[in-house]
């Protein structure tokens, strides 16, 4: 049963995923388009990102490939620094939230737009590092750091942003000398989005109770090497409402004069991060501008509530900063037609490098690379080729005529795909380039079978 009505898709092409031209509005908000913002059709009828024809890419780098468009990553970057410099009158600091895609060189481009960075483990910490990021401008999350990550942490100088009692009392115990930490509050700010992704309601594995703030403000004021800089709280991701995030800085602004109260000397309130992206036509998440004004405006006025000097004001996008900026090229194989029920067509990946609709029932476009202008005239299921049932990557896609060979691209994978990626089924992960002005770099090796075993070990008396 095809869902979609043939004649209504008949005249539509892959072009209808292209960037709008229109830009009277100024530069586009990376998150509200589906492709990336260099995306064009060339010549050959193919879908070119950075200058770079992708079908080409496929040939040279591999596939499947993950393809990241430098301009529209460092597009959003500035969108957002922009955008706080000027609604915001006091200081303020953008960190990537990196956990959405934590690699050198995704983090490199961060920091190199003036962005601080978010990591959740001492992995992402020691890539952070390793990508030449200051300590003095990372900041470590996570809801059970073990001691040696607190000890990675504190070596280098980060800031720690402490969610629970026992890190507080751990931190309390090891730190000789004043170290620097923020206090994650739970907001109770209920938002609509995946129960997996909400993190921000009472019900939440993450930060201090905000009915105990006054034992965790004794504990702090009692200890003077917990250096207690800021206050934090993330009510979670893929949000297109705007009033969640209006209502946060009068939250944390309320937790704030109770910490006055502890003279703790806080100068920062960070909102988090969660703007959503547009994963479908249908999506229409706010603008970066947009978004960054209404958490902006909203900290102004409940500071002035207060009569309280403004805070150094700091986010941590993720998905909205890196989700939009990749696509993932793979390449179309076998296919299965079950008369009257559907058409699978099976791609040359799958759950291992996109878990997230196998996870969250997330939902994805798709475009044949090499046929940009060919009219849509099939509904067809978009299967990986892992050992699930499970694993389909996009059910009732609508595309053209299609050959086994064909470069499919499905798009807005930048956020939670190579960073969720896995071996399952022993599948070597893909490569990841750097596309920018017609030039492709290399920025994650397309593991091989020897990278697959390269843990195992063989007991001698197994040979
Ligand atoms: C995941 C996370 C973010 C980023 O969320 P996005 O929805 O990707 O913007 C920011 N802060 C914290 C603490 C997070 O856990």
């Amino acid at each position: 049963m095809l869902s979609i009505d043939s004649t209504a898709v008949q005249n539509q092409t892959g072009q209808q995923y292209l960037p709008s031209t229109d830009h009277t509005q100024g530069v586009r908000s990376p998150n509200q388009e589906l492709l990336p913002l260099s995306a064009k059709i060339n010549s050959h009828d193919c879908l070119e990102i950075g200058g770079c024809d992708v079908k080409t890419l496929v040939e040279q780098f591999g596939s499947p490939l993950y393809i990241l468009d430098e301009e529209t990553l460092r597009t959003a970057c500035r969108q957002y620094r922009d955008a706080f410099a000027q609604y915001y009158p006091g200081e303020s600091l953008v960190l990537y939230a990196s956990k959405a895609w934590n690699c050198l060189a995704v983090c490199a481009i961060a920091a190199s737009e003036g962005l601080g960075i978010d990591v959740v483990s001492g992995g992402e910490l020691y890539t952070a590092l390793q990508a030449g990021v200051p300590g003095n401008k990372l900041y470590l999350h996570g809801n059970n750091k073990s001691i040696a990550e607190l000890a990675l942490a504190i070596e280098n100088n980060c800031t720690i942003v402490v969610d629970n009692w026992l890190e507080l009392e751990t931190l309390a115990n090891i730190a000789d000398e004043p170290i620097r930490i923020m206090l994650r509050l739970t907001p109770g700010i209920e938002c609509h989005t995946h129960e997996y992704i909400r993190t921000g309601h009472l019900d939440s594995k993450f930060g201090f109770d905000p009915n105990t703030l006054d034992e965790v403000f004794a504990f702090v004021s009692q200890h003077p090497t917990l250096n207690c800089i800021g206050l934090h709280a993330h009510i979670g991701s893929q949000i297109f409402e705007s009033q969640p995030h209006k209502d946060l800085p009068g939250v944390l602004v309320d937790y704030l004069t109770k910490a006055y109260r502890y003279d703790l000397p806080i100068q920062e309130l960070n909102v988090g991060g969660g703007l959503g992206m547009r994963y479908t036509e249908s999506d229409d998440p706010p603008s970066i501008d947009e978004w960054v004004k209404g958490v902006c405006e909203a900290m102004v006025k409940a500071c002035e509530e207060q009569q309280l000097p403004l805070p150094r004001l700091l986010s941590e996008p993720g998905r909205s900063l890196i989700g939009p900026a990749c696509v993932t090229a793979y390449t179309l194989g076998s296919y299965k037609t079950i008369p009257e029920i559907r058409t699978y067509l099976a791609v040359d990946g799958g759950m291992s490098d996109n878990p997230r609709p196998i996870t969250y029932q997330s939902v994805y476009r798709a475009v044949v690379a090499n046929r940009m202008s060919a009219p849509l005239t099939q509904t067809v299921t978009l299967a990986g080729k892992h050992c699930e049932s499970g694993d389909i990557l996009i059910k009732n896609a609508t595309l053209p005529e299609t050959e086994p060979g064909d470069v499919l691209v499905v798009m807005g994978t930048g956020a939670y795909n190579y960073s969720m990626a896995s071996n399952y089924n022993r599948l070597p992960r893909p490569a990841a380039v750097l596309v920018n002005a017609g030039e492709a770099e290399l920025i994650l090796e397309r593991e091989t079978y020897q990278d697959v075993i390269r843990l195992d070990r063989l007991p001698k008396r197994l040979v």
